[in-house]
This record gives C-alpha cells, structure tokens and sequence, in this order.
C-alpha cells in the first residue's frame, strides 16, 4: 500500500480539453485505486467550475466547425477512429481492469462491444437522412431534416469505463454535436487515452473533451447555460436527481439507472445449460453490470436441483487478479464497495434467507491487500427480503421460488428496476409469451445477458431509465439531433399571396 507521502509526488491524471492536456484549476483530488492489490495508484482531479467552463468553452467554440462539417467527413474521422481503438484495444482493456478489477478478456470483450458503437456510427450519412414529399399541396413540397444540438455531455458509472462512455460519444459527434465527458472518477485514464486517440484521427481540437469529479463538476454540467443535453448512467438515485436537474434546467436529458435483473427458469428449461449460463451472468464482472443476473426464479418443482447445480458450479470459480491466467472474477473496485456488498450477505442471513454458499473471509494468497470477495448464492429468498430489494451490485446471486409461469411474470413486473431480463425454456410458446407480457426493457430467451447490439438501442423501464430515449442505435440518433421540417413553394410570378386564414395548402 503506497503511504501518504508517496501520494503527494504521485501522477496525477490530466483534463483533456480542446485537444490538449489541461490541469484542473481546482485543487480537490481523488485517489484511483488498483481493486487487485488495494494499492493507489495516481490522484484524479476533482473538477469545479472553473474546469468545466473552460471545458465548455472550448466545446462551444468548436461546434459551428464540426456542424458545418459534412456528415461523411465526420464518418471518415470515426472509421480511422474505430481503426485506431481496434489497434489499442488491449491497452485499453489494460486500463479497465488496473482500476475496476474485471479480467482482461472480460475487459477486452467490453472494448470490443464499445467499438461496435463507432462502426454503428460510421453510417451517419445514411442516419440522419431526412424524408421528402413532393406536392403535400399544388406546387409545395415539404422535407424534413435533423439537426445536432450543440455541446452535449455524458456522465457515466465506474463499471464500463472504456464501453458506456462509447455508448454516447461517438454517436452524439457522428450527429454533428461536440461533446463532454465525465467518467467515473475511480476509472479515470481509459477515457484520457480514448480522446488522445481520437484527436491522433483527425478529430478536430474542442469537439471531444474530458474532465472529471464528482458532484461539484457534475452539477456545474447540469447548469452550465451552454450544456444542451446530458447522458448520464449509473445508480437510480442519482439518475433521477440528473433527470430532474436537467428537466428544471431545460435540458434534454437520458439517465440510465440500477437494476435488479431476474432469469426465470421454467419446469421444462435444460438445468445444466441454464446453470452454466447463469455463472457468467451473475459473478461475471464480479456482478457489477447493469446487467447483471442478481435474481433466479425457479418455477415449479425444479428448485432444489437447480441450486445444486448453481451451488457446484459458483465453488469452483477461479477468483483472482483481473490480470491472472483463466481467470473467472477479479476482484470488486473499492474496499468501501467491497465491505458493502459482503454486508448484504450478513442481511440476508438475519432476514432468514438460506445461505448456500459464503465468500465472505476469501482471500487471494498474494493479494491480501486487494478487494476481494468470494461467490455468494442464497437459495429461499421472499420479495420483502432486502437482498432482493436492493440493486447488490456485486458476486451475490439470490434465489426465489414461484409455483407458476404467471407467478414470476408478476413478481418480475412488480420489481422497481426493469432494466434486463432472462428466461429458460424449451418452449417457443412459453417464452414467445414471457417476451410478450415481461415489462422489462431488454428481455433474453435462453440469452442471461440481453445486451442489445449497437445497432440496435440499450435501455431499460421504469427506475432503470429516467427519459424517453433509450441509448445508441436509432434511438441516440434521434437523442442526439432534433428535427425540422421545411416546407417549399417556389411561386410563378402569377401566383395569387397566401391570405390570411389557415393554410390548407392542396
Ligand atoms: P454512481 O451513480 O455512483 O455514479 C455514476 C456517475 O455519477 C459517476 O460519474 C459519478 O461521479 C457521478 N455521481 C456520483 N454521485 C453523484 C452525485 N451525488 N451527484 C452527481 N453526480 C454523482 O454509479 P456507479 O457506482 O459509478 O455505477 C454503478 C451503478 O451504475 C449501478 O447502479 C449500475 O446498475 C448502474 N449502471 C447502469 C447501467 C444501465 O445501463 N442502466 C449501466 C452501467 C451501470
């Protein structure tokens, strides 16, 4: 562990404003930490206003250029971009996993996913293409247009540190907008080297920018006059608050929250095939993803096996340094989260849920200091219980018993979060039916991680999304841009004025 004087003589991570490295006018810093070894290994500013007015400033100065500058430019710029991020996908996966922990071949699957966003936005030439009609009256024809809104920013969580902010920026420069970004302050140097590379793409100075920071850069975001849309993801606490913020304030707004996501198994599901998908699901990542499984429902008689095969299966996952060979969970991103997430466990045991498997005490030989926690499965938990109730947000999969089908449709559509989805069937009709009726955002049919591609859009319901965008594919399109509709009459010289009544223009 580094001691304090260590930390005055550390790096500290710079701002990257109008294509250059800055050094925050503020004074306040955090620590970044290595989740492996619990050592801190550089400071991160803590922007104040000052920091995101320059930031602002610069993005402002820059946007007349870049909107002026024709769609297909801009998607020359994305394709030497997406070149550029596939040669530099294992560094960048090397940052994910130095400061939130994943394993690398998770954190290079997450890159990967990341990129298909730029490849998504590569074909904005054809995205923003209007509609025409000829002749909605005689001798008038109407077309319509979108148009980018100016400077946006992206606020986003500590899991995904390299594949959300690519959720956002890259489509919202690809619709002619400029663009700030503030990461998490605990995985800061991913987004640093994202926007070295993109301006190292031709991205002109000003159009993509980063600054970090906790609440105070935030706030100054969600007021700054000049800010005209913010994506934001993370808790739902905080999701609302930027929803509500950003409406008050006029701006348009997406934020993306927590989850409690289910798989439900039903009576005729392969138990093997649905167990090995559920290890993945539910201790991948160490179990921060949004989409993480944190809740089974297992229908009809087939519980009992079902938590035998979860129970075998979670005790021989390999746990240690995201860096480490074949490794199955590195550990969670701070100490702070880390003890959290084991307190849950101590929770549900009070509450009287059956603890089937502890990993609370693992430790990794080596690795003593680092934030480690071992895969938890708890099997008879009831809806009021506070592990089901919570978003965990770590290695603690819950189990819950439902007689029926129905039964677990209606558990599901009484949860708060709605952000993903799982069930496990042999049936077409059971699950063509589950698809139908689940009132959730992103549904998978045998698939525990229903991850919309990048051409299509992620997002989930009710806490789990606060707007009415959903992110990337048409709907961040659509987010990013606003539309006009022009109507056109070119008149012969004989042509009578438009009176003074409504014009019906057939
Ligand atoms: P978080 O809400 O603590 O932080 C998210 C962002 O908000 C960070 O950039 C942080 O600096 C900022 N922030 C934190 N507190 C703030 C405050 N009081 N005021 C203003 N800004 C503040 O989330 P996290 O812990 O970084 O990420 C984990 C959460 O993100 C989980 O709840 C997870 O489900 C959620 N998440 C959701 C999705 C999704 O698509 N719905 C995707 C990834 C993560």
């Amino acid at each position: 562990m580094n001691k304090p004087r260590d930390i005055q003589t550390m790096e500290t991570v710079s701002l990257w404003v109008n294509g250059k490295r800055m050094d925050a006018a503020s004074g306040r810093c955090g620590e970044v930490t290595n989740p492996a070894t619990g050592a801190v290994t550089r400071r991160v500013p803590f922007c104040n206003r000052a920091d995101i007015d320059a930031a602002v400033a610069a993005a402002k100065a820059a946007f007349p250029a870049w909107r002026d500058t024709p769609p297909l430019r801009r998607a020359r710029i994305l394709m030497r971009y997406r070149e550029l991020l596939e040669a530099h996908r294992d560094e960048l996966a090397r940052h994910v996993t130095e400061e939130h922990g994943k394993t690398l071949a998770d954190a290079t699957g997450s890159v990967q996913r990341g990129i298909e966003v730029v490849e998504f936005a590569m074909g904005i030439p054809h995205l923003v293409k209007g509609e025409h009609s000829e002749d909605v009256g005689t001798g008038v024809d109407c077309h319509s247009m979108r148009q980018p809104l100016g400077v946006c920013a992206g606020i986003t969580p500590f899991n995904f540190p390299v594949m959300v902010p690519l959720w956002m920026f890259p489509v919202a420069i690809a619709c002619g907008n400029t663009f700030i970004l503030k990461p998490s302050e605990k995985v800061p140097s991913a987004s640093m080297r994202m926007a070295e590379l993109f301006k190292e793409a031709g991205l002109p100075d000003g159009v993509f920018n980063v600054v970090h920071g906790d609440k105070e850069a935030v706030d100054a975001i969600l007021g700054h006059p000049d800010t005209r849309a913010v994506s934001f993801v993370g808790s739902t606490p905080i999701a609302r608050y930027i929803y509500e913020t950003c409406a008050r304030n006029g701006k348009r707004v997406q934020a993306l929250g927590g989850a409690k996501n289910h798989a439900v198994v039903l009576p005729d599901a392969d138990l093997d095939f649905a167990a090995d998908a559920l290890m993945g699901a539910a201790y991948g990542s160490a179990g921060e993803r949004c989409m993480a499984i944190s809740a089974v429902v297992a229908v009809g008689e087939i519980g009992d096996a079902l938590v035998a095969r979860l129970k075998d299966r979670a005790s021989r996952l390999r746990i240690g340094p995201g860096t480490g060979k074949d490794m199955d969970m590195g550990p969670l991103v701070t100490r702070a989260h880390r003890d959290k997430v084991a307190s849950y466990v101590d929770k549900g045991v009070a509450e009287g849920a059956t603890l089937v498997l502890d990993g609370r005490g693992f430790k990794v030989a080596g690795n003593e200091d680092g934030f480690f926690l071992g895969a938890s499965l708890f099997d008879r938990v009831t809806p009021e219980m506070t592990i089901y109730r919570d978003e965990i947000f770590g290695p603690v999969l819950v189990v819950l018993r439902a007689r029926t089908h129905d039964e677990a449709i209606r558990m599901i559509n009484g949860n708060p979060y709605a952000n993903g989805t799982a069930v496990f069937t042999r049936s077409g009709g059971a699950a063509r039916r589950f698809a139908r009726e689940i009132e959730v955002g992103m549904v998978g049919i045998n698939v525990p991680i229903p991850v919309p591609i990048a051409f299509y859009s992620f997002g989930g319901w009710r806490s789990s999304l606060f707007g009415d965008q959903h992110v990337h594919g048409m709907e961040g399109v659509r987010f990013y841009t606003r539309g006009k509709v022009v109507t056109t009459r070119w008149p012969a010289t004989d042509t009578a004025a438009p009176g003074l009544n409504m014009p019906t223009l057939g």
